[in-house]
């Protein structure tokens, strides 16, 4: 017996997750996915870890999902890849036995086409199953003033929680480059968000729906770069968290759900650091798209000689290669890498065994 429901989690049931997490500090990886392949990959780590786990797409990665040939320039393919890959997560997750929190990864203002197609596809599969396919949303309005940020954040909040679906926000700028957006040249200021942003947006949104999760900037950059001038400071998410928690009239407590962006290539110590002020869910994108590729890489080293034409090999001019070609090969490769890497980011975050109910 699971502690959490098996399957897609939704509204009450995702913040009982987060306040496990925050009672335990622990936090869930948010792996990014664009592949049946790499979503099959989360689901085999978390049952194997017994743990749940986050799944979430970009927009790009909606769009690989539906085939990058299709034309996208109102991101109906974005969307499209979206609805598709949720439902294999959906059929995946009771098939493996995981308990996963459905999500979307950053969307600026210029792509909400994007949200509001999901929104509207949303509306009626809630209509007609009483649940919403996604468990959440982002939305990150960091390019544009905070007033105006949170005002639409505000109204999407209002249509979203209406279908039981929760929203996660960005304050402040995350450095480095992520799915075409480069925010690598931004003024170094922006990369800290200000606790009295935290408290504005939380007291702007809170009363609309418990839903939300805050992906504040500390110095945290997309991508692994060489060390630059960029310093992390998870003080900046205990300092937001004790100002917010002083407001509301509820010292010592944890108001805030942090999430942490840019965390590949972090150190464990900074990773338990930022648990310990709240947060709740690291994004994992970089460091697993390192992996799988370390196993296509590998696989095509070792079997060079084998992959290089269909027939002949050096153990005969006359040898079959087929067994040696099959995509699903090197695919698997590139999987069984992917499981090895995530299972170190579950142990990083604290997160194991952590849906055993007696845990
Ligand atoms: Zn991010």
């Amino acid at each position: 017996m699971s502690k959490f429901r098996t399957g897609v989690l939704f509204g009450h049931e995702v913040n009982e997750v987060y306040a496990d997490a925050k009672t335990h500090q622990y936090a869930l990886p948010a792996v990014n996915v664009v592949s049946t392949s790499t979503v099959n990959s989360v689901m085999e780590t978390a049952a194997k870890l017994k743990s749940p786990v986050i799944v979430q797409l970009s927009f790009g990665g909606g769009h690989f999902y539906a085939g990058k040939s299709l034309p996208n320039e109102n991101l109906q393919a974005s969307v499209a890849g979206c609805i598709s890959a949720g439902l294999h997560v959906h059929k995946m997750a009771e098939m493996y036995g995981v308990s996963v929190i459905l999500h979307t990864d950053h969307c600026a203002l210029k792509n909400i086409t994007w949200i509001d197609q999901l929104l509207d596809f949303q509306e009626a599969y809630y209509a007609e199953h009483g649940h919403p396919l996604y468990s959440s949303h982002m939305l990150d309005l960091s390019e544009e003033l905070i007033e105006e940020n949170i005002e639409i954040c505000q109204r999407y909040l209002e249509r979203m929680s209406k279908i039981n679906i929760g929203l996660e926000i960005e304050l402040g700028i995350t450095g480095g480059e992520e799915d075409g957006v480069d925010n690598s040249d931004v003024d170094s200021s922006k990369l800290y968000t200000q606790p009295s942003e935290v408290h504005y947006a939380y007291d702007k949104l809170i009363g609309i729906s418990d839903n939300v999760t805050v992906a504040a900037s500390f110095g945290n950059v997309h991508g692994v770069y060489k060390p630059g001038n960029v310093k992390l400071q998870p003080i900046i998410l205990k300092n937001s968290q004790a100002f917010v928690a002083e407001k509301i009239g509820k010292p010592d407590t944890k108001p805030v759900s942090f999430v942490f962006h840019g965390g590949s290539g972090s150190s464990p110590d900074e990773i338990t650091e930022a648990i310990g002020y709240g947060v709740i869910k690291m994004n994992i994108d970089t460091d697993m798209q390192w992996a799988f590729n370390e196993g296509l890489r590998d696989y095509y080293t070792e079997f060079k000689d084998y992959v290089a034409t269909q027939i002949g090999n050096p153990d005969g001019d006359d040898q079959p290669n087929k067994k040696y070609y099959d995509p699903r090969k090197v695919l698997r490769n590139g999987e069984e890498r992917f499981v090895k890497r995530l299972e170190e980011c579950f142990a990083d975050l604290n997160c194991l065994k952590r849906n055993e109910s007696q845990h």
